[in-house]
């Protein structure tokens, strides 16, 4: 079950556009949209103009289904399948002050933090993000923001809780290179809400 984003007919448009440009970039997405439970799906009050970057914080590795209830429209897994579990129109209870405006990608791993530390490692795993999952990460905001993207936005921005999330490797190769390539606009330097925190100067450097 192979398609482009469910929930927004304009795709048709893109697409078509798409078939004489660079349909090489656009992504596969794997729809489990009927696999993912509806409970999870809220009504926005307006549009979504802004992609909210997540790690899940562990692996379940390379099987779509094991990642279908995970509270984000996509999941990226390591092997750079890109699953869709909800309709861009809902709002989901993913990255608190920015739900209303945002569609969530997380990227399936447990991910370091700026320390060079992972969170309980015996417990969830030291991944590190695989360029499949960057190249995925990419080719589908690059396809996000032909539909309306304007901002990308990490988790830890809108929330006390989430420090390291999507930590300094998916921010530096993902985050930034939308907001160097796609011309995303970040919010600037300081710019967090709801007890958030800003972006750390060490997660926009290069991945070493
Ligand atoms: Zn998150």
């Amino acid at each position: 079950m192979i398609g482009f984003i469910v929930g927004f007919t304009p795709i048709a448009v893109a697409g078509a556009f798409a078939l004489w440009t660079r349909v090489d970039r656009r992504p596969e997405i794997i729809n489990l949209l009927d696999a993912s439970p509806t409970s999870k799906r809220h009504k926005r009050s307006k549009g979504f103009d802004a992609v909210v970057l997540h790690q899940t914080g562990f692996s379940r590795g390379n099987d779509p289904t094991r990642y279908r209830k995970v509270t984000a429209h996509f999941v990226i897994l390591p092997d750079g399948k890109i699953i869709q579990l909800h309709p861009l129109s809902a709002k989901l209870w993913a990255a608190d002050g920015f739900n209303n405006r945002s569609v969530s990608i997380e990227f399936a791993g447990n991910f370091k933090a700026a320390t060079g530390k992972w969170w309980s490692p015996d417990k969830y795993g030291a991944d590190e993000p695989t360029p499949a999952q960057i190249q995925a990460g990419r080719a589908l905001l690059r396809m996000l923001k032909s539909i309306g993207i304007r901002h990308v936005f990490a988790h830890r921005q809108s929330s006390a809780k989430r420090g390291n999330d999507p930590g300094p490797q998916i921010w530096a190769s993902v985050g930034e290179w939308a907001i160097r390539s796609l011309e995303l606009d970040n919010g600037g330097p300081n710019y967090a809400i709801g007890g958030g925190s800003p972006i750390p100067d060490q997660w926009r450097r290069p991945t070493p």
